[in-house]
């Protein structure tokens, strides 16, 4: 392949997620999304409960039985000259972790706020994982066909509570079913809403230039009073500035209706034009720019029973640089062998089709029989490994045990192999034989005692642990960390990759130990 044409690859593809609290719209954003890549014929309600219909990215039973996004997953689409990648987050909490390793595959992240709620909890906590590596935000006020907040003081509060710009590219007028549409300030022109339009692609009425005198003609005396709110916006925001928007400093402020279809368009637009094209990563050797011609990328979730057609694990990974190419030979470089990659998934709108061939910013799924963890590196040879993919501390504990004690081992096996999936973390003491799993959210345990049974064939129940907190724990000196072991080892665990970690049954008492041995590192996140 000529060289320009792969540069082509690079820089048309846009990879990026969307973050919000539950509720706010991802899910209706991203059907409305996938309309405009003509991967929907017509977008579907959201979640069906009422029609029965599921947005594509919708895989697992479960999700359809509780009516919330459990898993994640891939849709790759054109849009205009672009073709974008839009990964799917689990927007519910109990799945916080896999959200947070999807953002470190990503380029540029789109949030979305409910205009009626403003900034939430929820929200706040993953824009404090985008910035660990200042991703480009694109920001989206939601349900705008709805009573909302004042669009300035919404503004305000992105600024105020995430710390970050606020530039405004569209301004709305009007809101609730007085909600007339909304005013482009770059390109000084009015986008009318038409009403109850949500599953088509709207022929927007545009009017040039807000004094225009057909927009008192088109929305009377909304006219005049957008001129005016005009004056006062431009004086109380930020104008849009690209670097600052690259440096994950200043977010792009777009206002509309998801269910109405108004407003996705504008925000896809302003992803093509400016969200950057995949970056370079850091490795542990050095920084690989996407056009490196040799292939390379790294897994940041396995998933299990996708579709219960294919009861496999699939690796998804994110290509960094080079080409992928059905059939071609893959370095594993944690375990030191080449594997034979004959059959990778790409992620066309939702199916599972074949991949031919994949470029940088591309998500690719690889079979997996229990040989690929998350954060492992494959390259074409090369022996580096791609670094911040992390593991976050667990802040929920069960003991887990047998109804037959007989099948420890089986046990054991499969608790490992479901920390290897991040699925859940598990602990063993090193004075007890307990196993202690941990998750971050309470749906884990659920979910991890079904898999057990139907893929393990060991039925386990939970008992209550007096456990706070955990940390792995590190030291480079040798003595210390002897020392620290001897003193504390009825605190100690090692988690399902053998690492060292700090069992804490209190907040105070994790506090006192950090206090009792400074020379002790206790990390919140560790990385494969
Ligand atoms: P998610 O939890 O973030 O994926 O949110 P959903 O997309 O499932 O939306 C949550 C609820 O808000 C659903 O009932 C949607 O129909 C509704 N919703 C989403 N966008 C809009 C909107 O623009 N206007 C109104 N009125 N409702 C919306």
């Amino acid at each position: 392949m000529a060289n320009q044409d792969f540069l082509n690859e690079i820089n048309k593809r846009r990879t990026f997620a969307i973050i919000s609290h539950p509720d706010a719209g991802k899910t209706t954003i991203t059907e409305k999304v996938l309309l405009f890549g003509n991967a929907l014929q017509k977008a579907g309600t959201v979640k069906g409960k009422k029609s029965g219909q599921h947005a594509k990215s919708d895989w697992m039973e479960m999700e359809k039985d509780r009516g919330i996004s459990i898993t994640t997953s891939v849709m790759q689409f054109p849009y205009r000259d672009a073709l974008v990648n839009l990964l799917d987050t689990p927007g519910h909490e109990d799945f916080s972790e896999d959200t947070y390793r999807t953002l470190t595959a990503v380029d540029s992240c789109l949030m979305v706020i409910d205009s009626a709620k403003g900034v939430e909890q929820r929200t706040i906590k993953l824009m404090e994982v985008t910035r660990l590596r200042d991703t480009p935000i694109v920001t989206f006020m939601n349900k705008l066909d709805r009573d909302i907040r004042d669009p300035i003081e919404l503004m305000d509060e992105v600024e105020d509570v995430l710390n970050i710009a606020c530039a405004p590219i569209t301004w709305p007028i009007g809101a609730g079913k007085e909600f007339k549409g909304v005013y482009h300030l770059l390109r000084d022109e009015v986008i009318l809403y038409q009403n109850g339009m949500g599953h088509t692609i709207q022929d927007s009425q545009i009017i040039k230039g807000l004094n225009n005198p057909e927009l008192d003609q088109a929305i009377g005396s909304y006219a005049q009073e957008i001129r005016d709110e005009m004056e006062l916006v431009l004086g109380a925001s930020n104008e849009f500035d690209l670097d600052a928007f690259l440096k994950g400093e200043l977010t792009p402020v777009f206002f509309g209706t998801a269910l109405g279809n108004f407003g996705v368009d504008h925000i896809l637009d302003g992803i093509v034009q400016w969200a950057p094209r995949p970056q370079a990563r850091e490795t542990d050797v050095r920084v690989m720019e996407p056009e490196e011609p040799k292939f390379s990328g790294f897994v940041f979730k396995i998933q299990a029973n996708m579709d219960p057609k294919h009861r496999d694990r699939v690796a998804f990974m994110r290509i960094c640089t080079g080409r992928y190419e059905q059939g071609m030979k893959m370095h594993h470089v944690r375990i030191g062998k080449d594997v034979n990659v004959s059959d990778a998934l790409t992620f066309m709108a939702g199916d599972r089709n074949r991949a031919e061939a994949a470029y940088p910013g591309d998500i690719i799924g690889l079979h997996n029989h229990g040989t690929i963890r998350i954060g492992d590196t494959f390259t074409q040879g090369d022996k580096f490994r791609y670094t911040g993919i992390p593991n976050f501390a667990p802040e929920m504990f069960r003991r887990i045990r047998l109804k037959d004690p007989l099948k420890q081992k089986q046990l054991l096996k499969g608790l490992v192999q479901l920390s290897e999936e991040g699925a859940v973390q598990v602990f063993r003491p090193l004075d007890t034989n307990d196993l202690i799993v941990g998750a971050v959210g309470v749906l884990q345990f659920e979910v991890v005692v079904q898999r057990l049974k139907s893929e393990y064939k060991v039925e386990a129940i939970y008992e209550a642990i007096s456990v706070a907190t955990a940390r792995w724990v590190y030291c480079d000196d040798h003595k210390k960390l002897d020392d620290f072991k001897r003193k504390c080892s009825n605190n100690l665990a090692l988690d399902g990759g053998d690492n060292l970690t700090y069992i804490a049954p209190t907040m105070v008492n994790l506090n006192l130990s950090m206090e009792r041995y400074p020379d002790i590192e206790f990390a919140k996140t560790r990385e494969n």
